[in-house]
């Protein structure tokens, strides 16, 4: 008899995880703190499951964070069970409901080939919409509408259910009627964007009791991990599924809920006892990942928070070293030192692939990479966003239309890519007649090239293009994927065009081009291909053995390394001031709980770094260390100060956020507003204590005069109204009058 109890992997788990993997029926929460090993849990109990024979794999739904997170999750199962963890339904949120959609499109008016729409495209279309309905766009941005109705599907709101509070603060109450006709396009552009696959799931679920049923009885056990994060929608999502079998379990950390900005509700995690009473919870505390002085310091940073349920870490390992607190000029001088330090730790065996730079902006890790290959160490930004390259989007909008010729983002994408004389003119004429006859803008060019409607070169070029659409259709039917991308990329022309491209980077566009084509060989078919790349999100892509990582905080999520470096310590950067104007004090809780997620990546030594001087948006700015620094245990950190940056450091130290955020006990965004006016000026304070040594500073020492237009990278243009000293009163065109200080303003061209 099968017994799972015998295996190591179950010998090994202490108490309280043994008894989360023993757990099988019912709904179960393992809430605990980093580290703990919720997903060796899940894995385990995964494995308990199809072990002891209570279900098969194919009855089994397994929830990960990214498909990496699923990726890692089926090998660990296939060491433990064999070849049958393939036939477990494992996968993100997404991946799984776009399936679900695929099996049940006509419901919502789609076909089984629909195509999932990728964040560019969606802009793009919305941007044709707001256009046509004379919307402002340079006031209300398509990529700001689209953040609106991104946040409204997050919350599982169609355009009847939003509300006028919700509808009237974006482009003046019009946002409704944007949210209608984008939907009703994207049905006859015969896609979904991201949040509709969860979307159209509810709706089919919801209206359809029967095939609602079919699931209920093929799905029958639920495991979902970082459960903090989901939204609202994927909340129902998983309600109604497990509905009736109840055999749930959800492991999370409220500590490291990290999504709020994209509709995660943490309130999910604390209100699983509620939705299902009969719920076991198992808490672990003891931590196997960090060594004592970086769980203390992981600690001591997450108990500034109000919102959390309160849990400490513990560990039995070593307090081993302590955490290295890094003050230096730059991002050059911070690049170089950290360049420096990985040099050290490689030198005494700890290799590239157990080391991280964990940013808060993506921006960051442009010194990193510059300065790690001038030196040498092998790296790779992880999650940067390979299918969102340009070369990638045009090659794989031609496959998208030979899948689906009603793709029209697509082709109009590469209707002139290579250049083929076809103009903005022939477009808009097509898009007219396609719009007003209600068909797809390949129709439309079929039709019309049937007319005289064209000039004769460009008919002749058009047909010629649709002719090749429709030898590639054929031969789709016949060749490998493989072989069809290098024809159609052959034939279209579009190898030629970076062949012929003299810029630096044709050749390596070439090369990601062929990476395209290796990719595809891994898959069914192209449909299947297609499908997985819109599913790709960010923070997929892994380093290979060898590579130091470099990614965002957010992308390292679930994972750990020997030693993790978390540079940019500064205030505004990190944490960041947009969160803090946006949601005040839950924006910077949030920020707080992603400190808290990146210190404990950490196993062995973690080193924390902030500059003095940060270029923004090509703007020097004096910074100032982040809220957090001071949040760290004093006796756990052993402070590096770079060069004559000493006096600098120490009036940082002495700047004390916490007079400010200790009063802030219920503030929202407005609050925040007056008080960061509060903040600049502390913050101008400071760092003109430091002016003596801040050469670069001093090149923005301009003299303004009354009535200058200026710009301000957050404000954007405006007037100086008055000249006090370093401190200006300024009447942004945009964001109305504000005090600002001297440094952060630029003279307009
Ligand atoms: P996070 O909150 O960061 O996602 P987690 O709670 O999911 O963390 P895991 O990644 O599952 O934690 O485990 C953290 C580390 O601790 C892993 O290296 C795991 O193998 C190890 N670990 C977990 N439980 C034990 C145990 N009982 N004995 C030894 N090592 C363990
Ligand atoms: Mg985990």
């Amino acid at each position: 008899m099968n017994n799972f109890y015998n295996q190591k992997s179950f010998t090994d788990l202490n108490d309280p995880q043994k008894e989360a993997v023993k757990t099988l029926e019912g709904p179960l929460l393992v809430l605990s703190g980093a580290g703990t090993g919720k997903t060796r849990v899940l894995t385990a109990r995964l494995a308990n499951l199809l072990y002891s024979g209570a279900t098969n794999p194919w009855n089994v739904l397994a929830v990960t964070f990214t498909n990496k997170a699923a990726k890692e999750m089926k090998l660990r199962l296939e060491t433990l069970i064999g070849p049958s963890a393939n036939s477990v339904w494992l996968g993100t949120f997404h991946s799984i409901a776009a399936k679900i959609l695929r099996q049940n499109a006509e419901i919502v008016g789609l076909t089984s080939n629909y195509t999932i729409i990728t964040p560019d495209d969606q802009v793009r279309l919305l941007k044709q919409i707001m256009v046509d309905e004379n919307i402002d766009i340079k006031k209300f941005t398509p990529k700001a509408m689209s953040g609106v109705i991104g946040s409204w599907k997050d919350k599982g709101y169609k355009p009847e259910n939003v509300d006028n509070i919700n509808n009237d603060f974006f482009a003046n109450g019009k946002a409704v009627n944007i949210y209608i006709i984008y939907q009703s396009r994207l049905k006859t552009l015969n896609s979904a964007d991201f949040g509709d696959l969860l979307m159209h799931n509810l709706t089919i679920f919801q209206h359809n009791p029967d095939i609602l049923n079919s699931y209920h009885n093929k799905i029958l056990y639920f495991l979902v991990d970082e459960y903090q994060d989901t939204n609202t929608t994927q909340y129902l999502w998983l309600r109604l599924l497990a509905e009736k079998s109840k055999n749930i379990c959800c492991v999370g950390d409220d500590d490291q809920s990290i999504y709020g900005w994209r509709g995660a509700q943490v309130g999910n995690i604390l209100r699983f006892e509620k939705d299902y009473p009969s719920a076991k919870i198992i808490k672990l505390e003891e931590n196997y990942r960090s060594t004592g002085k970086i769980l203390s310091a992981a600690n001591s940073v997450i108990s500034n928070n109000k919102e959390r349920l309160g849990k400490e870490l513990r560990t039995s390992a070593a307090d081993g070293e302590k955490i290295e607190l890094i003050a230096v000029w730059d991002g050059i001088e911070e690049a170089r030192r950290i360049g420096y330090e990985i040099e050290n730790l490689s030198n005494v065996g700890i290799r590239h692939d157990q080391m991280a730079v964990l940013v808060r902006a993506g921006h960051q890790t442009r010194y990193f990479e510059e300065r790690f290959i001038e030196i040498g160490i092998p790296y790779k930004v992880v999650g940067a966003k390979f299918y969102e390259r340009l070369e990638i989007r045009d090659a794989l909008a031609y496959l998208r239309v030979i899948q689906q010729p009603n793709d029209d983002l697509a082709l109009e994408r590469i209707i002139n890519i290579p250049k083929r004389g076809i103009g903005p003119s022939t477009t808009n004429m097509i898009h007219r007649y396609a719009r007003k006859n209600e068909i797809s803008f390949f129709s439309a060019t079929e039709v019309l090239l049937s007319t005289d409607e064209f000039r004769p070169n460009v008919k002749k070029t058009l047909q010629n293009l649709i002719n090749q659409f429709y030898h590639w259709t054929k031969e789709e039917k016949v060749i490998s994927q493989t072989e069809l991308a290098m024809k159609v990329f052959e034939e279209s022309g579009y190898i030629e065009y970076w062949q012929n491209d003299k810029s630096i980077d044709s050749e390596g566009r070439l090369e990601n081009i062929k990476e395209l084509i290796n990719a595809m060989s891994g898959f069914e078919n192209l449909a299947g291909f297609l499908e997985h790349i819109s599913l790709v999100m960010d923070g997929d892509t892994e380093a290979e053995a060898g590579e130091v990582s470099l990614m965002t905080l957010h992308a390292a999520k679930g994972l750990e390394f020997d030693a993790v470096f978390l540079p940019g310590w500064e205030e505004g950067l990190f944490p960041s001031q947009r969160s803090i104007d946006e949601l005040g004090l839950i924006g910077l809780e949030e920020e707080r709980r992603l400190a808290y997620v990146g210190i404990t990546r950490a196993r062995k030594k973690l080193f924390i770094s902030y500059t003095a001087n940060r270029q923004i948006h090509g703007l020097w700015q004096g910074s100032i260390p982040s809220r957090f620094i001071s949040e760290l245990p004093k006796e756990d950190l052993n402070e590096n100060i770079e060069g004559n940056l000493g006096a600098a450091a120490s009036s940082h130290r002495q700047f004390e956020f916490n007079q400010i955020s200790n009063q802030n006990n219920n503030y929202g965004p407005g609050f925040i507003r007056a008080k960061k006016n509060k903040i600049s000026t502390l913050n101008h304070y400071n760092s003109s204590k430091r002016d003596n040594q801040n050469k670069i500073k001093s090149s923005f020492a301009t003299q303004f005069k009354l009535s200058q237009r200026v710009f301000h990278q957050k404000f954007g243009m405006g007037t100086i109204i008055s000249v006090d000293g370093d401190k200006l009163d300024i009447a942004f065109d945009k964001a109305g009058e504000k005090r600002v200080i001297s440094s952060y303003i630029k003279l307009s061209e």
